[in-house]
């Protein structure tokens, strides 16, 4: 069949003075299956050629380029809200530390067992999660609700993407040898490090975004970092003010280290718009912080605390309004 074909097409091919529309059509089949052919083998050969200068992978070379598709790379996705079904409620974002192939600090208890932080903020966050909607009032959600990976930059994102209006980040510390060193500490973002990455979000989102409410979208440039550095003052404010409730909330019932309140460039508390704190629960490295923070009980005290500061800071927002009569 196929050499009868071949055999009685050759006028076919040949593109005389007659403009028969058949011929084009047989002339550019043929002229795609050429470039079908010959494409690959052109890219194959350019390929071969060029890996003499760069190097990609080719026969007989000892070794492959690895592609990760790892979880990293999945795209932001916005976790569910918990809580009363009502948007004017306010929103806490709780963000448990590391996760998946991020252990975070490790610390090994007496029976030689592996603790891992990335379980600890899990565990806690999940605690904080249920007090906090026991006690209602609030709306939740949590960056992860499982053992993944997450991207740091997404932690803020989510929270910022979800219009939250506290942002509590969860981790616990570790001391490398010392196992002496042990209680909880509370960080807000540096000035420094908050001037700075107002100035970068101005930067960044100077096209099209919304700032506490205050939409910087098609503001020149000078103004847009000034929108976006009131903003961050004012959340720096709040974070500030959330931190000290955590610090008063818990002084009888949480060990702090000597100086708890502190101030870091900390990437995941960047979020221009959202009140952000980190919290350190405690040292994975000491045995009665571990006791504290892998048991039910020690979280429940650590929720408590939490989920208690959560309650008077938004109490305190409210609008002072006469609330009737
Ligand atoms: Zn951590």
């Amino acid at each position: 069949m196929i050499a009868s074909t071949v055999g009685q097409t050759p006028q076919l091919y040949c593109v005389g003075g007659r403009r028969d529309p058949k011929h084009f059509i047989v002339m550019s089949f043929r002229t795609l299956l050429l470039i079908l052919v010959l494409a690959p083998l052109a890219l194959m050969g350019g390929a071969m050629a060029l890996g003499g200068i760069i190097p990609v992978p080719e026969w007989g070379r000892g070794y492959v380029l690895r592609f990760d598709l790892d979880e990293a790379q999945q795209p932001l996705s916005l976790p569910p809200v918990a809580g009363p079904d009502d948007l004017s409620r306010p929103l806490v974002v709780i963000d448990a530390g590391h996760g998946g192939r991020d252990p975070g600090a490790i610390g090994t208890d007496p029976e030689g067992r592996q603790i891992k932080e990335k379980d600890i903020t899990l565990a806690l966050a999940l605690a904080l999660r249920d007090e906090l909607l026991r006690q209602g009032g609030v709306r939740v959600a949590l960056t992860r609700a499982d053992d993944r990976l997450l991207p740091l930059s997404y932690r803020p994102e989510i929270a910022r993407l979800l219009e939250a209006d506290l942002f509590i980040s969860i981790h616990a510390d570790s001391a490398g040898e010392r196992d002496d060193v042990s209680g909880a500490s509370i960080y807000t973002l540096s000035d420094a490090a908050s001037s700075e990455a107002a100035a970068r979000f101005a930067a960044r989102e100077n096209d099209a975004d919304r700032l506490n409410g205050v939409t910087i979208e098609g503001q020149s440039e000078a103004v847009s970092a000034i929108l976006v550095g009131l903003s961050q003052q004012r959340t720096q404010e709040e974070a500030l003010a959330f931190a000290d409730l955590v610090l008063r909330e818990g002084e009888d019932r949480l060990a702090f280290v000597p100086q708890p309140r502190r101030a870091g460039a900390l990437a995941v508390l960047r979020a221009p718009d959202v009140p952000s704190v980190l919290f350190e629960s405690g040292f994975v490295t000491n045995l009665k912080d571990r006791a504290r923070l892998t048991t039910a009980d020690g979280r429940a005290r650590y929720a408590a605390v939490l989920s208690r500061a959560v309650a008077v800071y938004f109490a305190r927002r409210l609008p002072t309004t006469a609330s009737g009569g």
